[in-house]
């Protein structure tokens, strides 16, 4: 039986060991651990990470851990779930999407497999945090055999998941590196396949990488991990939606059926908005309004829409329509999420969407990506 170390924490077969995992050192002598929960079954089985709470408002991923991993569920598991319900406890305990010590999106720190970095003596080091990714994600590695990380999208917004494209490298052994990436690419499609919820495929290659989503979570353990896994986007954040939390709860039990890591048949997943468009959709830019206006809209989340399909209404103060009066499709696609407030300004988000996608799952990295840096 494989015995599995985290921090403070050492699994036993059969039982739930929770202990901390110092990540690093506040000025003020506190010392930021990560929660950590280990969940072995008696049996030998694979070792799954369960992570959450890197964005301090989203708090459906943490509920979903919390409610999945009881004893009932330990005495029917083969193999270990490494949960860690806050990667960024800063975040979480100010409700803040970017915690006061690091200033950029926490899900942009992770290691990005980079052979050469640039050590431009203006720029910032690397955050703690960073430092602490860097460590943890080495003991994800050494570990892990899938992975799944949980989120939030926006308010009332669908249940799903993203599937991250598999970039490969090409500029040397490109055959092997292809082959490779399609293996992986493979296992993650049967993984989201199983949690069964909406599937959305990241942003094409360049537009992802130049956004750093290479260095999510999910992102960095696919990409520079070789860790089948995902993301997954809980509807809204900080009032967490019983529904959504139930059928992730489920999902999550479905991955463990699929890995072999727990018996029966898969659970339904139900209680939830499920769209099937008939085609395979990306994430895609959000639809901005093309001048200042109220937005009535006429969609809501899961919501299927073709070109030219009216999505909403465009009305002034006084109800009275604006321009052409209706805001139009651009694309074949769904709605994912509708944002917040009605009164928008030019250029502003009203709407987010999922779009057909046209590019293919698995890609090489950007021409430019291993060159050394000058
Ligand atoms: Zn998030």
């Amino acid at each position: 039986m494989k015995t599995l170390t985290l921090g403070t924490t050492t699994s036993l077969p059969g039982t739930i060991q929770y202990g901390r995992w110092d990540a690093f050192d506040h000025p003020t002598g506190h010392t930021e651990f990560l929660p950590v929960i280990l969940a072995q079954g008696k049996e030998d089985g694979p070792t799954l990470w369960l992570t959450a709470g890197i964005h301090g408002p989203e708090h459906a991923g943490p509920s979903v851990l919390y409610k999945l991993i009881n004893q009932e569920l330990i005495n029917h598991l083969r193999g270990t779930l490494v949960a860690i319900p806050a990667l960024t406890p800063a975040g979480l305990r100010t409700q803040a999407y970017v915690p006061y010590h690091v200033d950029i999106n926490p899900n942009r720190l992770w290691p990005d497999g980079k052979p050469f970095k640039k050590k431009d003596p203006e720029k910032h080091p690397p955050f703690s945090l960073e430092r602490a990714y860097e460590r943890l994600f080495a003991e994800l590695t050494a570990s892990a055999d899938f992975m799944i990380d949980y989120h939030n999208a926006w308010t009332a917004s669908l249940s799903f998941s993203f599937q991250d494209r598999v970039l490969f490298r090409a500029d040397e052994d490109a055959d092997q590196h292809k082959a490779e990436a399609e293996a992986l690419l493979a296992k993650q499609q049967e993984m989201l396949d199983a949690y069964g919820h909406t599937i959305v495929v990241e942003f094409p290659a360049e537009r992802y990488v130049d956004l750093d989503l290479h260095r999510s979570t999910s992102g960095s353990a696919l990409l520079v991990g070789k860790i089948p896994g995902f993301t997954v986007e809980l509807g809204t954040g900080l009032t967490p939606d019983p529904a959504i939390v139930r059928a992730a709860i489920a999902g999550t039990r479905n991955v463990l059926r699929w890995a072999g890591m727990l018996d029966g048949e898969m659970e339904p997943i139900t209680g939830i908005p499920q769209t099937h468009p008939g085609y395979r959709a990306r994430r895609t830019e959000s639809v901005r309004i093309p001048h200042t206006a109220i937005f009535l809209s006429r969609v809501e989340a899961g919501d299927i829409f073709q070109t030219g399909d009216i999505l909403g209404d465009l009305v002034d103060v006084w109800g009275r329509p604006v321009g052409e009066g209706v805001l139009r499709a651009e694309h074949d696609g769904f709605i994912l999420g509708r944002e917040g407030g009605i009164y928008h300004y030019e250029g502003d988000t009203v709407l987010h969407v999922a779009i057909r996608d046209e590019h293919p799952l698995v890609a090489p990295y950007p021409a430019d990506y291993f060159k050394k840096e000058e």
